[in-house]
């Protein structure tokens, strides 16, 4: 798609993320790599004086990370010169628009434990430089603790029913104190007989049993059903008189 002078592309709330406004407004990413798509989405170019800058859409039906934006999140976290533990990146649609909103100045650690479309993510990771692909079992990062420094953000979305136990060990080793998680839970994927806000309520309780503390929640509609994401902070810096506070309690 060719924007030219018709197309306005402005800066979204999030930092690193865009709105081409066209009939319908659309989100979009800066592309990394000028002239290519990653799986097909379109590229809108826009001139900026003698600069040509082009964008990629993002489809919200195809990203949750996408439909959270558009749902209203009030905190992404992942923004530019971010380092991020993505787990669960299947052949990398969304890890390519996180690698766009961290750009050069960031990092992407993309790990997918299924061969084939890790074969895909690899292939992609070749032009960006900011991916690190990792074709491992998000269930056991001490086969990759060499390939991961400590990260700023740990997004999932393994859809798995030990997906808290996941994260959390993912996050022992590498989210920093005070670091952010973004998770997408799928209610069916963790237990398809009960309510999915039951389901969502036992694995936020499962998330602050390990030191987790949400923040936000909101569900995937109109994008995705029976979807929720979980955002917020890990292992929190104590605010000044906390700590003594705790001392004087332990000692009575
Ligand atoms: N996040 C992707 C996107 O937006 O393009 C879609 C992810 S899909 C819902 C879930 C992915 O997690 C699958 O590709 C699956 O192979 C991967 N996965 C599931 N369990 C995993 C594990 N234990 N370790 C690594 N990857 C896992």
């Amino acid at each position: 798609m060719k924007g030219g002078a018709k197309v306005i592309v402005e800066p979204h709330r999030h930092e690193g993320i865009f709105i081409a406004k066209q009939k319908e407004d659309v989100l979009v990413t800066r592309n990394m790599v000028v002239g290519e798509s990653v799986y097909g989405e379109k590229r809108i170019s826009v001139e900026q004086g003698d600069q040509k800058i082009e964008y990629r859409v993002w489809n919200p039906f195809r990203s949750k990370l996408a439909a959270a934006i558009l749902g209203g999140v009030d905190n992404m976290w992942i923004k530019p010169g971010a380092k991020v533990l993505y787990l669960g990146a299947s052949a990398g649609t969304t890890v390519s628009h996180v690698s766009d909103i961290v750009g050069p100045a960031g990092t992407v650690y993309a790990v997918e434990f299924a061969h084939r479309p890790g074969r895909d993510l690899i292939n992609m990771a070749k032009k960006r430089p900011n991916i690190v692909p990792i074709i491992e079992d998000a269930r056991t990062p001490q086969k990759y603790r060499m390939l991961v420094d400590m990260v700023d953000v740990i997004f999932a979305d393994v859809a798995q029913p030990d997906q808290a136990r996941i994260v959390a060990i993912n996050a022992a080793y590498f989210l920093q104190n005070g670091g952010h998680f973004i998770i997408s839970i799928k209610a069916s994927c963790i237990d398809s007989t009960s309510d999915p806000t039951a389901v969502f309520a036992r694995e936020v309780k499962k998330l602050q049993e390990a030191d987790f503390k949400p923040r936000e929640q909101l569900t995937l509609e109109p994008y995705e059903r029976d979807h929720a994401v979980v955002i917020g902070v890990y292992r929190p810096p104590k605010k000044a008189g906390e700590e003594t506070k705790e001392k004087e309690k332990k000692k009575k």
